[in-house]
């Protein structure tokens, strides 16, 4: 295990986020904003791990990492593997706590409840026992935020980066081999955001008109498009309307009282140094919207 890991490649889901060397990837992601957890792997043998819980009151992280412990230590016995544990309070935060447990693997974490969203986090890294888990676990678990400080959230895993305003929720995500989409919803307005990789793979057979029309989403929509340009990469710009006999008294009523156009517009790009094809679509939203969220992908 080298010294320098210089954590680079920023992870992010339901408004945490943390930053870890480029060669590690999120293997896991469970729950919601409300209580989830984020799992990270490095190429060895070394993972960090993120929990957290959505708390109204002041908790006693203290009987939360006790009881953390404590169902460790019963696993480990079950196993029948020696178990040490130990816990001291935080250097780097007023009331939160610091510990490091052996048992199977050696681990570094921190328990802390953020003053601000009231958050409780458990964050940990673990390893074998000859990987430098305190010093990964410190250079890792420093970068880990809770929440934003300028409302919007940071998604980024598996290749993607994009930020939204922090009210969109996420109610669906879809992870195949070289696909990645997610979609959000606040009110009214939903956004579709997805990634394909080995673009030059599919490029071949479809051009990149071809595959946005009928390889993506869009192909439900019949969408109006004209070329155009994102980030200096060749694009597609999008526009249509939904089609949905079932709902249409519905979304004629919210078109009338809410004046919410039935609209999607999108762009699709294809990023070539990334080899990746990107898609960002916004439904019942402004175009404002859209750009700024397009603005937000790091594609390379
Ligand atoms: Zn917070
Ligand atoms: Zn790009």
């Amino acid at each position: 295990m080298k010294q320098g890991l210089a954590p680079e490649q920023i992870v992010g889901w339901q408004g945490v986020s943390l930053v870890v060397p480029p060669d590690w990837s999120v293997t896991g992601f469970q729950g919601d904003a409300k209580e989830g957890y984020l799992r990270v792997d490095s190429p060895g043998s070394l993972i960090a791990e993120v929990r957290w819980a959505q708390a109204r009151k002041q908790v006693n992280i203290r009987k939360r990492l006790d009881d953390y412990l404590n169902m460790v230590e019963r696993q480990a016995k079950k196993r029948k593997v020696t178990f040490t544990g130990r816990i001291k309070p935080s250097e780097h935060e007023a009331g939160g706590l610091e510990f490091t447990y052996r048992a199977d693997r050696k681990v570094r974490g921190i328990i802390r409840q953020c003053p601000e969203c009231r958050r409780v986090v458990i964050a940990q890294v673990s390893g074998d026992t000859d990987d430098a888990v305190v010093n990964v676990s410190h250079q890792i678990l420093d970068t880990l935020r809770d929440h934003s400080d300028d409302g919007w959230w940071t998604w980024a895993l598996l290749g993607l980066v994009v930020r939204l305003p922090q009210q969109f929720t996420l109610v669906r995500s879809q992870v195949m081999s070289g696909y990645l989409g997610l979609q959000f919803r606040r009110g009214y307005t939903e956004v579709g955001v997805e990634r394909w990789g080995l673009a030059d793979v599919t490029l071949k057979r479809w051009p990149l008109e071809e595959w946005a029309l009928h390889g993506t989403e869009w192909k439900r929509v019949k969408p109006r498009h004209t070329p155009g340009e994102v980030k200096a990469h060749p694009a597609l710009v999008l526009n249509g309307v939904r089609r949905a006999p079932a709902v249409w008294l519905r979304r004629k009523v919210e078109r009338l009282l809410l004046r919410r156009p039935d609209e999607i517009q999108g762009l699709v790009w294809y990023c070539e140094p990334g080899n990746r094809i990107y898609s960002v679509r916004v439904e019942r939203g402004s175009p404002e919207l859209l750009q700024q969220i397009v603005d937000t992908v790091q594609c390379h």
